[in-house]
């Protein structure tokens, strides 16, 4: 009975996102025993390189609120995670980005055309738009992805990597900042394929130091069929 009170809960939006569990104390999301689950995943952001920030792990709770956030149309849950992160006060993320030279730029990930046509907005811009008050920088579409025929699940991973390499252009302004540093956003970081096609279409000659940050880390091994599932999306829908 449990569990049919809790998928009602969460299917009519009386439950916690989180446990599906009916709270009076949701925030509107979570009970406040997942929100503080969530706070204290969040003091863990994991670094997969030197440049790359992802402010939570994936484990069941993130990855539900992420699903909401791309497929749910949640317009509030990319700010709601961020500021629950440990971007804000003195958390591993904050000196991580304090260490950095400011104004920030945050560049989101574009989607593909179609897929945006289909969701109506790109979770990427949302994070970009919620680090971007967090940190009071501002968010820029130097980026727009080009579109290909190539189905991505067809191809291994080495071959996935190499045909996403030219997916992306750079639309970059004029007179670019003269200082500052960039970020590349993303929802998800897996193999990094993605975020280091963004880097590479900026150019080489690009002047200002380039970063990546996103929500969630996903181990490449456990990640194989969420990211099949996605590219099934991203490539074949024309
Ligand atoms: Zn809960």
């Amino acid at each position: 009975m449990d569990i049919v009170r809790s998928f009602s809960n969460f299917v009519f939006g009386m439950g916690c996102m989180g446990c599906g569990r009916s709270s009076e104390w949701l925030d509107p999301w979570l009970c406040p025993a997942c929100r503080d689950a969530l706070v204290k995943e969040g003091r863990g952001p994991k670094h997969p390189n030197e440049d790359t920030l992802c402010l939570f792990p994936m484990q069941p709770l993130t990855r539900r609120l992420v699903h909401a956030l791309k497929y749910g149309n949640i317009s509030g849950m990319a700010s709601y995670m961020v500021r629950r992160s440990s971007l804000r006060g003195q958390g591993d993320a904050a000196e991580f980005f304090g260490e950095l030279a400011r104004p920030f730029f945050f560049v989101p990930v574009p989607l593909h055309s179609s897929r945006f046509r289909e969701r109506g907005y790109n979770q990427a811009e949302r994070i970009a738009s919620a680090l971007a008050s967090v940190t009071g920088g501002k968010v820029c579409r130097w980026l727009w992805r080009r579109s290909f025929r190539v189905s991505q699940t067809k191809l291994s991973r080495g071959q996935r990597a190499l045909n996403v390499t030219g997916a992306f252009r750079a639309n970059l302004p004029g007179e670019l900042p003269p200082r500052g540093t960039v970020f590349i956003v993303d929802d998800v970081f897996t193999t990094g394929a993605t975020t280091s096609a963004c880097v590479s279409a900026l150019g080489r000659d690009f002047p200002l130091p380039v970063k990546v940050c996103t929500l969630l880390y996903d181990e490449p091994a456990s990640a194989v069929m969420d990211l099949v599932a996605d590219l099934r999306m991203e490539w074949e829908v024309f």
